[in-house]
């Protein structure tokens, strides 16, 4: 039989006798689909912020990842953030150049007192050299290099345990997201893996230790957390290096308190993975 539009060959169109009706375009389809690499896709969600240096006055450009922009994927156990396409953790930090002042984004703007300042001045702008930094997007060779010296600052200063406990949180944050994107075929990556587990594990240790203190001496909320995210946020972090009893104090204060049901529900969750290790633990 002729094809459906064999008759058109009258009318000039016999190119058209065999035209599949139903066949898709193939060719320009796959035009379309040409990836955005992912450095192009995280420099589109950044941007300059322009801040003023508590210490010397400086207006600094710092990237400053843009709302709305990236979509939440989930949240680890110890609450750890995880976006598509961007790590925001990264862009957390305030550093100034030129007396390298620095502090996690929640802090910078809450100033410092007479005495932050000498001891700032004395102990990091009088001997700090800084690299001069134009990348458009931070690696977390970079990140890391920022909460270390947004940490200094913070010792320095002499600053609350809570500060230095969510540095010292979002910094493992920060090992951690690194281990995720490390190439699996590359043989040295094993090794750098366990080197970057073993300090995010550092950190937490210092972070359990500095909202430990915090909780005991600080009035709540602290580092934007309520009293029962932060005692939740301990449990996960004792349980983690089997403190078990601090992680079950903790869990038992919140199930009988007035959290509310979706911190009660991640706190009987936590409950049940330490019953679960505990056992595996005693096999
Ligand atoms: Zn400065």
């Amino acid at each position: 039989m002729a094809g459906l539009l064999s008759g058109l060959a009258n009318l000039g169109l016999g190119n058209l006798a065999d035209a599949k009706v139903f066949e898709e375009p193939k060719e320009e389809k796959k035009e379309a689909a040409a990836p955005i690499p992912p450095e192009q896709l995280e420099k589109d969600m950044v941007y300059d912020r322009v801040y003023e240096c508590p210490m010397c006055s400086s207006k600094i450009a710092s990237k400053v990842m843009k709302s709305g922009k990236a979509k939440l994927v989930k949240s680890d156990q110890d609450l750890r953030p995880v976006y598509e396409g961007i790590d925001p953790l990264k862009y957390d930090v305030i550093v100034c150049p030129k007396c390298g002042y620095s502090a996690l984004t929640r802090y910078h703007a809450a100033g410092l007192t007479p005495t932050q300042r000498k001891l700032i001045t004395e102990n990091i702008s009088k001997n700090v050299k800084m690299t001069p930094r134009t990348e458009e997007i931070y690696s977390y060779e970079i990140a890391m290099e920022r909460y270390q010296m947004a940490l200094a600052c913070a010792i320095v200063k002499q600053g609350k345990a809570s500060e230095k406990a969510y540095i010292c949180l979002k910094t493992a944050w920060i090992l951690r997201g690194w281990q995720e994107t490390l190439d699996e075929s590359k043989p040295e990556t094993e090794s750098q893996k366990a080197e970057l587990l073993a300090a995010e594990n550092e950190y937490l240790t210092n972070a359990l230790e500095g909202f430990m203190t915090a909780r005991t001496k600080e009035n709540m909320p602290i580092c934007g957390m309520d009293e029962y995210t932060v005692d939740y946020l301990i449990a996960v972090l004792a349980a983690r290096f089997e403190r078990y009893d601090v992680a079950s104090r903790m869990i038992a204060g919140l199930l009988g308190s007035s959290a509310n049901p979706r911190m009660k529900e991640k706190a009987r969750d936590l409950k049940e993975s330490i019953v679960l290790a505990m056992k595996k633990k005693n096999q």
